[in-house]
């Protein structure tokens, strides 16, 4: 039996209006309109290989020094980055006041795969903008974990908690430009990638088109090259520490061969799941995969806004287009 596709927000809004239960899974691609590159896709600041050796824990045990380094640069750019309207579209949605005037009767969930901290920022901005904001007002969950997030490697500590300072230790301070401003520094003459990587990352946010974005990327191919084999190694007593015992502190992200977080929870809201949005995802890699064709096979409608939707089914409702200018209109929640 095959299921027919509509784009139409009216018969969306009619589904919506009836759903108990709304679960919202999303991806890079709602990020991607706030200039954060989805780093397994083309154009991306990090190539695949980098980023499959700087997402594992076999990276971490070779290098706190290099995975710091990547992951402060990820920090500079999620701190300079500013949430887009599909970040204020679900933050507005979240709220029961707000989306009960399109879903009267609904419970809501959003889970990220992203790590860059946009959903909760365009939540706090929201709510001190509203009186709206009550006890029943869901937060995002952060399957991933999230950049601002440090954890204790000591295993009798384990200590989390949040850190959004920038630099978030001196010897990581990512570099503003200036090389003239190192002229005669003899790290000059060796300077690393993740160094070179780091300075780009300014003038990469500040491309207005794809057309200044490739012409950066080109730019720091140019300068990679130049600079292939050299690494600028921090030492371990100058990388962040824990608040509670002083032991190396790591990024509080999931990495691959990690369980991701709040599944329990997770899997609890999409049982009870009766409509699922999928948002700026392909959703093609587990578990999320595994929450859209769970709710699915429980008879459960799925809405995609993505610029693409390559599986092998059709999802009740398909918005193509960037999810900043699809889903704002679809939730009813455009300013
Ligand atoms: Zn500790």
């Amino acid at each position: 039996m095959s299921r027919r596709t509509t784009t139409s927000n009216e018969e969306f809004h009619k589904v919506l209006s009836s759903s108990k239960h709304i679960f919202v899974i999303s991806g890079a691609g709602l990020s991607a309109g706030s200039g954060i590159p989805t780093y397994r896709g083309k154009g991306g600041l990090w190539k695949q290989n980098d980023v499959m050796k700087l997402s594992t824990t076999a990276g971490w045990v070779d290098s706190p020094s290099r995975m710091w380094q990547f992951y402060e640069s990820r920090r500079a750019l999620a701190l300079r980055a500013q949430p887009n309207e599909a970040h204020y579209a679900l933050a507005r949605f979240s709220i029961p006041k707000i989306r009960h005037e399109m879903a009267p009767e609904s419970h809501f969930t959003l889970v990220t795969q992203n790590i860059d901290g946009l959903c909760q920022r365009a939540l706090q901005k929201v709510s001190n903008e509203t009186d709206n904001i009550d006890a029943a007002t869901s937060l995002p969950i952060e399957m991933h974990g999230s950049i601002f997030e440090v954890a204790c490697t000591n295993y009798s500590c384990k200590h989390r908690e949040w850190n959004d300072d920038s630099p978030i230790c001196p010897a990581l301070a990512v570099d503003d430009g200036g090389v003239e401003d190192r002229a005669g520094d003899p790290v000059v003459a060796s300077r690393s990638r993740f160094e070179i990587l780091r300075e780009e990352l300014g003038r990469r946010l500040n491309a207005t088109n794809n057309e200044e974005v490739n012409e950066q990327n080109a730019a720091v191919d140019e300068r990679l090259a130049t600079c292939e084999g050299s690494e600028h190694v921090v030492p371990t007593a100058e990388l962040p520490k824990c608040t509670k015992c002083g032991s190396l502190v790591r990024p509080g992200v999931v990495w691959f061969g990690e369980s991701p977080r709040h599944m329990d929870e997770i899997e609890k809201e999409v049982e009870k799941a009766d409509i699922c949005l999928v948002v700026g995802t392909s959703s093609t890699v587990h578990p999320a995969a595994g929450f859209v064709n769970t709710i699915r096979q429980r008879g459960g409608k799925v809405a995609v806004f993505n610029v693409e939707w390559t599986r092998d089914w059709t999802p009740d409702f398909l918005f193509l287009g960037p999810c900043k200018e699809t889903l704002p209109a679809a939730l009813g929640t455009s300013k």
